[in-house]
């Protein structure tokens, strides 16, 4: 039994007072510092070419079978680069699974990475690559004074999304498997390739999974649990034009990048990623190629609530053959729709999430409730298969960023939330 002296809960706190967490820093640092020298940096150029879309993220699942084949898990991967492990249980409950994913960003640099770890005292801290997080603009690194706080050498990011999450799961699992004599479900290990290009979950092996619930472990700040993420659509406007030989184009020559440009600029400012945060949605365009009479633009479409999302799709589209036909030219739309929002599953099954906040209770672990605005695998795992995918967060903070870091004390309460959800009820 877990128990909680019901004090309340500072982060940082010296762990001889908190009796139910256990200690897998040591084994944490160690696998996840392992981890980071894997370059499994995805490429969202060559999806639909090839899975995964780098072969560093191929060798990285490779190595993570061979690590859950030493805990003494069956494992599978296939052509679809996903890999599963199942470890069995004694309790006869549905099982439960645990998901992160082995790509990391390429917003920046993600491969050749060189972990730093940093016993942290307060302040800024300086990268060998002269970049500077700054404790002003980080003020979540106060939690952590006294503890150990591990970034890159500021050339690249780190990837602690989501190897902090694989780390966590490892040494949650790895504990159950070396202790048999705790009871619980057969619990089922999902790692996944190329979830930062969106197309992860396109090959999941759908059918093979039984988990009644998957928690994904890729979220960031300590104690945020995410269950609700944003509708997400890729909107391509294809606009046609007319060309013509540049000297006698007066009156004749349409051209589609002008046309393109004129619906970018027509696209509210206000409804942009740069200006809205919590439940405001956006559109934001992101790459616009043309040929003088053909051209096309992809433009990201985001929002918590389904009607306005499908609204602001139609908005693209209105717009677009207005403007075009202002010009004389055409306009059409293909929409890419890559995941909904998981709020209306995980609210299904309201005992999925409950669990997570008792949980973190008896652990003193404080959580809080966070709307992602973004989306996870588990968005299209809940879509697919109806299951409660809620996000645990890792401890990860300046994602996607070369001022990323992480800290290897959130790790470990993530871990240790993680096992004890893993013993079920
Ligand atoms: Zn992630």
């Amino acid at each position: 039994m877990r128990v909680f002296s019901g004090k309340p809960f500072y982060f940082g706190l010296p762990y001889a007072i908190i009796p139910a967490m256990k200690d897998f820093r040591t084994e944490l640092l160690g696998n996840f510092i392992s981890y980071t020298v894997f370059d499994t940096m995805s490429e969202p150029e060559m999806v639909g070419k090839k899975r995964p879309t780098t072969d560093g993220q191929r060798t990285f699942l490779e190595f993570l079978e061979k690590c859950l084949n030493r805990m003494g898990l069956e494992t599978r991967l296939e052509d679809d680069w996903v890999l599963k492990g199942v470890l069995k249980g004694s309790k006869t409950d549905p099982p439960i699974g645990f998901m992160a994913h082995v790509d990391t960003a390429s917003d920046v640099m993600g491969n050749g990475v060189k972990a730093n770890v940093i016993d942290y005292e307060g302040g800024d801290i300086i990268l060998d690559s002269g970049l500077v997080i700054k404790a002003e603009e980080n003020p979540d690194l106060a939690r952590y004074i006294g503890s150990k706080i591990i970034t890159s050498d500021g050339t690249t990011l780190l990837g602690s999304d989501d190897k902090a999450g694989i780390a966590i799961i490892m040494s949650a699992i790895g504990h159950l498997a070396r202790h048999p004599e705790i009871p619980h479900p057969d619990i089922e290990v999902y790692f996944t390739p190329d979830e930062e290009t969106g197309s992860g979950m396109d090959e999941f092996p759908y059918s093979e999974m039984h988990s009644s619930v998957c928690y994904t472990i890729d979220g960031g700040r300590e104690g945020e649990i995410e269950t609700e993420c944003f509708n997400a659509a890729t909107v391509t406007v294809h606009v046609s034009g007319v060309s013509i030989h540049l000297g006698s184009a007066r009156g004749i020559m349409v051209n589609a990048l002008t046309i393109l440009s004129q619906i970018a600029s027509c696209l509210p400012q206000a409804e942009s990623p740069e200006a809205t945060d919590g439940r405001y949605g956006y559109y934001c365009p992101l790459e616009i190629s043309s040929t003088g009479d053909a051209g096309e633009m992809k433009i990201y479409v985001r929002d918590h609530d389904e009607e306005i999302f499908n609204f602001r799709i139609e908005a693209v589209k209105k717009l677009s053959e207005a403007i075009a036909f202002i010009y004389k030219g055409k306009a059409e739309i293909s929409v890419h729709v890559s995941y909904h929002n998981m709020a209306s599953v995980n609210k299904r099954n309201p005992e999925a999430v409950d669990i997570i906040f008792e949980k973190a209770k008896e652990l003193g672990i404080e959580c809080y409730s966070q709307i992602i605005r973004g989306g996870t695998d588990g968005a299209r795992l809940a879509e697919e298969m109806g299951i409660s995918s809620p996000n645990i967060f890792t401890g990860g903070h300046n994602l996607h960023s070369l001022s990323e870091w992480v800290s290897l004390d959130a790790m470990n309460r993530a871990a240790n939330l993680v096992l004890a959800l893993a013993e079920g009820r």
